[in-house]
C-alpha cells in the first residue's frame, strides 16, 4: 500500500500526540457530564477508539453509518442515514467523532439529525478539517489538523474501502483513482 503514497501528510506519532491533545479537550468539556459520543462510520473507528481512550471522563458511545460518496473521490451532495444509533439522543449531550469534514454535507446532516431529535447540546470533533471544501456552513469544536484541498487515505479514511489500515495519514497518488 505504501507504494501507492504520494506523501505523508501526518505520521502515525503525529496523529498519538492530535489525539491525546483532543481527548483532553474533550474530558475538560464535559466534566460532570456523561456525553453520547458518537463516531460516524467507517471513517472514525480508529479515531474514535484512540480519542476516547485520551479523555478520562464518563460517556456513552454509539455509532452511525452515512453515506455521501458511493466509492468514489466525490461526494454526490446527497447523505442517506445508513445505520442509526441505538441509544437515545433526546435530551444528551452528543458528541460526534468525524474522520474528515470537507463539503460539511454530512455533518450538516448529522447536527440536523440530533437537532430535531432534541438533543441538550451538539458538538463536533473531527481529524481532519478541509476548509477550502467547503459548501454548507458546519463547524467543528474540536479539530486534529487542517488538511489542503487534496484526497488523503488512511487511519479510517478510504478509497473504494480501501487503505484504511494505513497507520499514517497520506495524500495518494492520482493515477490511482484517475481511471473513475
Ligand atoms: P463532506 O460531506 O463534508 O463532503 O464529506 C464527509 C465525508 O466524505 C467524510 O466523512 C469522508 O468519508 C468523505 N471524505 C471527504 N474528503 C475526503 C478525503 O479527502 N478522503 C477520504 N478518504 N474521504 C473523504
Amino acid at each position: 500500500m505504501d507504494n501507492d503514497i504520494l506523501k505523508v501528510l501526518y505520521s502515525q506519532n503525529e496523529i498519538k500526540e492530535a489525539c491525546e491533545r483532543l481527548g483532553k479537550q474533550i474530558q475538560k468539556e464535559y466534566e460532570g457530564k456523561t456525553p453520547v459520543v458518537i463516531g460516524v462510520l467507517k471513517g472514525a473507528v480508529f479515531f474514535m477508539a484512540d480519542i476516547v481512550r485520551a479523555a478520562d471522563t464518563y460517556m456513552q458511545m454509539d455509532f452511525i453509518d452515512v453515506s455521501s460518496y458511493h466509492g468514489g473521490t466525490k461526494s454526490s451532495g446527497e447523505v442517506e442515514l445508513v445505520t442509526d444509533i441505538t441509544l437515545d439522543a433526546a435530551g444528551r449531550d452528543v458528541l460526534i467523532i468525524e474522520d474528515i469534514v470537507d463539503t460539511g454535507q454530512t455533518l450538516k446532516f448529522l447536527m440536523d439529525t440530533f437537532a430535531n431529535r432534541g438533543a441538550n447540546s451538539i458538538k463536533v470533533c473531527t481529524l481532519l478539517d478541509k476548509p477550502a471544501g467547503r459548501l454548507v456552513e458546519a463547524n467543528s469544536d474540536f479539530i486534529g489538523f487542517e488538511v489542503p484541498n487534496e484526497f488523503v487515505v488512511g487511519y479510517g479514511l478510504d478509497y473504494d474501502e480501501k487503505y484504511r489500515n494505513l497507520p499514517y495519514i497520506g495524500v495518494l497518488k492520482p493515477k490511482i483513482y484517475s481511471h473513475n
